[in-house]
């Protein structure tokens, strides 16, 4: 289980499957309503490789292309979100390093980010901005051969069990444009670097989402990403683009499975002396489902697809995260209604999926800025086709 070949993939694929089935099925209602980390589910992840999934074999991962990925990702997130948020920002964190890394940060982290024996997410977001991350007011001030960061963050996921997070700074808060005096560091946990709070949320739970304070925290110059100053925010939006692809994986799993979930209560509850999935209006709920699921499938695989080959993927990347995840949210709803007052109930699958369905629509660039993205790319392609 450790290339990324053809039939390597599906054996991956399908010993998770069976992992899920066996190991999280029985246990993530419960997981979930306590929002209890999930420890000895993750450390079997550890040991299946995937806290490595993207991460080349040279540095230990599994070298997974971004279509397999993205397939693994929906087959968590159709059983419990929760789970593949612990392994994807952590991924998006080794990306940076992949990407923009020296070779001696690629040498250092990646191997240790492949075992989880480093492991953690992105810490981007402020309690002042999260869309407009040129605001941030987070500062890393150069101090010989250290930088000493002041500041806090918050919403970040991972924040409490990991140890190690891309934090996005300011290194020179007059620069103009904003975003050349913005830097991105690899910081391990230690003294000034602390965790104030876990947030209380909606859904998602049983992962832990934070709050951050860095008070004085002293982090070695050789950690900052790509060893220079001014690139942070080019270099986390670049990672971005995988992170959309896997959101929008993460739709399509919630969608699955509302729409299965939905299929499955339809053929066994009955009123008026058959089963409802024979009433017309409860078919075209049920064939509006399938179809989201399907076209959000496809728009995901081909933006993983572009991505595999090295293409700017930007516009497929915003098409599969809009429409995957306001199908996530369209088939939760839908799922609710199908199974009436069990819907309601805390008993059942369908309302976690309910409550987790509008994270996708906000992490990862809001729905709104996807919209955005793809109009701005369009019109720009119309403006080149008129040179
Ligand atoms: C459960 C959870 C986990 C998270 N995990 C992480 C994490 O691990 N790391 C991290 O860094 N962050 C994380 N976040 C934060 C997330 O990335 C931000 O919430 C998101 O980027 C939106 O920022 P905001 O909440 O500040 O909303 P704002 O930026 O304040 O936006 C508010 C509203 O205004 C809209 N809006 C803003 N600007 C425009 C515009 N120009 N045009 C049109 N509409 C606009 C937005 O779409 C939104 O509807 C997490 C959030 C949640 C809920």
């Amino acid at each position: 289980m450790t290339t990324a070949s053809g039939n390597d993939d599906e054996a991956l694929i399908a010993a998770v499957e069976r992992f899920l089935a066996r190991e999280v099925r029985p246990v993530a209602i419960a997981l979930e309503q306590a929002d209890e980390y999930p420890e000895s589910i993750v450390e079997q992840m550890r040991e299946m490789g995937l806290f490595g999934a993207i991460i080349p074999e040279a540095y230990g991962g599994l070298g997974l292309s971004a279509q397999t990925y993205a397939r693994l990702v929906e087959t968590i997130a159709a059983e419990w979100m929760s789970l593949s948020g612990i392994i994807n920002s952590h991924l998006i964190m080794a990306s940076a390093v992949m990407r923009h890394g020296t070779p001696a940060q690629k040498d250092y982290f990646l191997p240790r980010f492949a075992r989880a024996e480093l492991r953690g997410g992105i810490a981007l977001t402020e309690p002042d901005c999260g869309t407009d991350l040129q605001a941030i007011r987070a500062r890393a001030q150069r101090e010989g051969d250290q930088y000493l960061v002041n500041g806090s963050k918050t919403w970040i996921t991972n924040g409490l069990h990991g140890n190690c997070f891309a934090l996005l700074v300011k290194t020179d808060p007059k620069a103009e444009p904003r975003h050349r005096g913005m830097s991105l560091f690899i910081a391990e946990k230690g003294p000034g670097f602390s965790v104030p709070r876990k947030l209380s949320k909606l859904g998602y739970r049983g992962i832990d989402t934070v709050e951050m304070l860095f008070e004085d925290y002293r982090i070695p110059a050789d950690r900052l990403i790509g060893g220079v100053e001014g690139r942070g925010l080019q270099q986390i939006l670049a990672g971005l683009e995988l992170g959309r692809i896997n959101v929008a994986a993460r739709g399509v799993g919630v969608a699955r499975s509302a729409y299965e979930e939905a299929l499955s209560y339809s053929q066994q509850r009955k009123t008026f002396g058959k089963p409802i999935c024979e009433h017309q209006a409860i078919q075209l709920k049920l064939a509006d489902m399938a179809t989201r699921v399907e076209a959000a499938r496809l728009l995901t695989e081909s933006a993983a697809r572009a991505f595999d080959a090295g293409k700017r993927c930007d516009l497929e990347a915003g098409m599969a995260k809009l429409f995957a995840t306001e199908a996530a949210m369209e088939n939760a709803a839908e799922s609710l209604r199908i199974h009436g007052a069990y819907g309601y109930s805390r008993e059942l699958r369908v309302e976690r999926l309910y409550r987790d369905a509008p994270l996708l629509v906000i992490g990862e660039g809001t729905n709104e800025m996807q919209r955005l993205i793809i109009a701005r790319r369009l019109l720009d392609a119309a403006a080149d086709r008129q040179r």
